[in-house]
């Protein structure tokens, strides 16, 4: 096997590189956390560059790029923190989901997210319906051209910059629990939606509750058949978890571990080999999760929908970028005092991550439910 890449691809990767040369350093957590802050104008300058959704074919807006091409942006794109969250979510699972089941009506929306001019969160998570997500109890009922939907959401991403959410809500209460699940694609303007914050750990407005009380929404906006919508969200999930952004979320921190160690003083009793040691296990492991990476969008690019495949990349990926924070944190312990501005800002910057990333092996489907598809799907394991 090659694994190099093609000199167009580094050509393309060099592109991308001197577009995200202006950005200025990140100071804040907001920035630095999972798909960064939200930035519409910066999202309409990728857009421009046609990037969003550069794999998809040229009459849904796309450029008919590779899927290697699409890794090496958004590792590009991430691992310099840019702030993509307007885009991102939209770009990578609702894009490629009505391309694959939309009508023709619901297709036009995929013109609108190449654009940056439409962002669709995700309404999965409820209270009781998380890792046990056929347990939703949202509920929409027909009545007349519309349904009538009544629930709650819990966990929704970017709700409060976006323009519609895909609601995971039952549709038939008398069958067994996953066949009578749909999707609908819903205004967020809509009457009788109300959005409430949620403030992250690091006080970080990243997710939000969703409260829908006798919304109104057009039966056109279901997406895919009435009470089929389970298999087209596995399908949804295995996009969410195949990137190689939750990796590099932390590659840049990374690399700055690197720098501070190679200036840092000795210390006693040879910890400071001790962490050199620690950061080189990281690299090692960091190699090992970018090829599981890149081993995902080779897939896509054969035109596979990975699984197993995905969950093992997500698994990992997260996995580290926790381990990465946890020896961050080894290194903040033994270098107390990290005394001029550019090392507290360091400092702050493990700190945040150390915390930030917990939540990584959460979002996308816990770590426990990766590795249970990992041995039934992947393994063959007995349920
Ligand atoms: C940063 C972040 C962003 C998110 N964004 C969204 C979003 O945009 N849209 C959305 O819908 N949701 C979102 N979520 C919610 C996320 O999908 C859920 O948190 C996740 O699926 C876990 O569900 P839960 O929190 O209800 O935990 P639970 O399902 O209650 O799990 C609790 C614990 O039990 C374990 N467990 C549960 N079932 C099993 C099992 N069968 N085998 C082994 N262990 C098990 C879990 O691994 C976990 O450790 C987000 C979450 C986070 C942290």
């Amino acid at each position: 096997m090659d694994f190099r890449f093609t000199p167009a691809q580094d050509a393309f990767r060099a592109e991308v590189r001197d577009f995200l040369s202006t950005l200025p350093p990140t100071r804040s957590a907001e920035e630095e956390q999972y798909l960064g802050a939200h930035d519409k104008d910066f999202s309409k300058r990728v857009a421009e560059r046609g990037w969003i959704g550069q794999a998809w074919p040229r009459e849904f807006g796309g450029q008919e790029m590779g899927f290697i091409e699409r890794a090496i942006y958004t590792e590009e794109m991430i691992t310099a923190c840019a702030p993509v969250s307007y885009h991102f979510i939209s770009e990578r699972q609702m894009g490629p989901t009505l391309m694959r089941h939309g009508t023709d009506e619901q297709k036009q929306l995929i013109r609108k997210i190449a654009s940056a001019d439409m962002a669709i969160c995700i309404g999965m998570s409820e209270p009781e319906a998380g890792s046990d997500l056929a347990n939703v109890a949202t509920r929409a009922v027909i009545d007349g051209d519309d349904y009538i939907l009544n629930g709650q959401k819990i966990w929704t991403s970017h709700a409060q910059h976006s323009d519609m959410i895909m609601v995971v809500c039952r549709t038939n209460p008398d069958v067994p629990k996953h066949k009578g699940i749909s999707l609908l694609l819903v205004d967020l303007k809509s009457p009788g939606i109300s959005i409430r914050p949620l403030i992250n750990m690091i006080g970080v407005h990243g997710f939000n509750e969703i409260f829908f009380d006798d919304v109104r929404v057009p039966r056109k906006n279901l997406l895919g058949r009435e009470n089929e919508g389970w298999y087209i969200l596995a399908e949804n999930l295995d996009f969410e978890r195949g990137g190689i952004e939750r990796l590099v979320t932390t590659a840049k921190l990374h690399q700055e571990l690197i720098e501070f160690m190679k200036t840092a003083p000795e210390l006693p009793g040879g910890r400071k080999d001790a962490l050199r040691h620690e950061i080189a296990e990281r690299e090692i492991e960091f190699q090992v999760g970018w090829l599981l990476s890149y081993r995902v969008a080779w897939q896509f690019a054969q035109g596979l929908v990975p699984n197993y495949e995905a969950s093992m990349s997500k698994v990992y990926g997260t996995e580290w970028t926790q381990r990465l924070a946890r020896t961050g944190m080894h290194v903040v312990g033994a270098y107390g005092l990290m005394a001029t501005p550019e090392q507290r800002e360091l400092r702050r910057k493990i700190e945040d991550a150390y915390v930030n990333t917990l939540s990584h092996t959460l979002a996308g489907g816990t770590s426990e439910v990766q590795r249970n598809i990992i041995s039934t799907r992947g393994l063959g394991l007995p349920r």
